[in-house]
């Protein structure tokens, strides 16, 4: 995994803010976050050797961004600290109604450069586009195994990267946002369709649909982290496309039935138990 680490701060509030006014009565939490690191646990949780690469500040936040992956027993070797900046983190405010603001100070996620990263032995790369496009390419052009691309969240995506990418894993905003270009390489592509399961396409025909088992839905979010993370493990354990899209259309709907992002990633067990 080469990619971010963040720590998200979320004050559940009675109500948002209206610009310039103080709300009080919130209450808060702190939990680990960041598309990279959570992606990391999630195939970490689905059987893999997870190594992962990224850059944190020298700061308390850091441990705390971290934790859930060092107890998930994910190699955490490959993060650098940077002196100047901060842990990444995302500032949210959620009302009672569950209507966020959500603001992201990328930090040290921004500080990533080519020299920070070394990827070693491995069978897979997983990159998302939440640390500078350069060091996901460069991470792309020293993949040795399969190289998996979470466009998320979309910007500027050179046709370099695209060309070079192996397996592409967008939501339906992030295909629209992207276009026909999707479908331009030769990767495999998977588009996530929320409570519709995912397609998987090569060459712009479509290989298979996956439904979501029923499942009672908490909350959506590491939803499509969670299917990152078990596409990538499933393939790189040795099950077929087909076989994989059915485990990560499992894991993503597992994960909306637990709240937040990286304690409701789910297992192995938990996904095969309900294949
Ligand atoms: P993202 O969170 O990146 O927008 P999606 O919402 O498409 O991603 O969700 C990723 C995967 O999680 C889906 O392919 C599906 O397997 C599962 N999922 C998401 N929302 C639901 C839901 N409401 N019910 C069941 N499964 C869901």
């Amino acid at each position: 995994m080469v990619g971010s680490v963040n720590l998200d701060i979320v004050a559940t509030a009675p109500r948002l803010p209206r610009p310039g006014e103080t709300v009080t009565d919130a209450v808060l939490g702190t939990h680990p976050g960041g598309k990279g690191a959570n992606q990391a646990l999630a195939a970490r949780r689905m059987g893999a050797e997870v190594r992962m690469v990224g850059r944190v500040g020298a700061d308390a936040n850091a441990a705390q961004a971290l934790r859930l992956l060092r107890d998930g027993g994910v190699d955490l070797e490959g993060i650098t600290i940077d002196e100047h900046e901060a842990t990444g983190v995302a500032l949210i405010v959620v009302d009672a109604a569950g209507e966020n603001q959500i603001v992201v100070a990328p930090g040290a996620n921004r500080a990533i450069t080519r020299e920070h990263v070394s990827i070693g032995e491995h069978d897979a790369v997983i990159c998302q586009l939440e640390i500078p496009i350069e060091v996901v390419v460069e991470a792309a052009r020293h993949a040795g195994g399969l190289f998996c691309l979470n466009a998320a969240p979309v910007r500027g995506v050179p046709d370099e990267l695209l060309e070079i990418t192996d397996l592409l894993v967008v939501n339906e905003i992030e295909a629209e946002q992207l276009g026909s270009r999707i479908h331009s390489g030769d990767a495999l592509v998977a588009v996530t369709l929320g409570a519709a399961g995912a397609r998987l396409h090569r060459r712009g025909a479509e290989i298979a649909h996956m439904m979501p088992p029923a499942v009672g839905v908490v909350d959506t979010v590491g939803a499509g982290d969670a299917f990152v993370g078990a596409m990538v493990a499933s393939l790189t354990a040795g099950h077929d496309e087909v076989e994989s899209l059915r485990r990560a259309v499992v894991a993503g709907a597992l994960a909306t039935t637990v709240r937040g992002a990286q304690p409701s990633l789910p297992s192995l067990e938990a996904v095969e138990a309900l294949l």
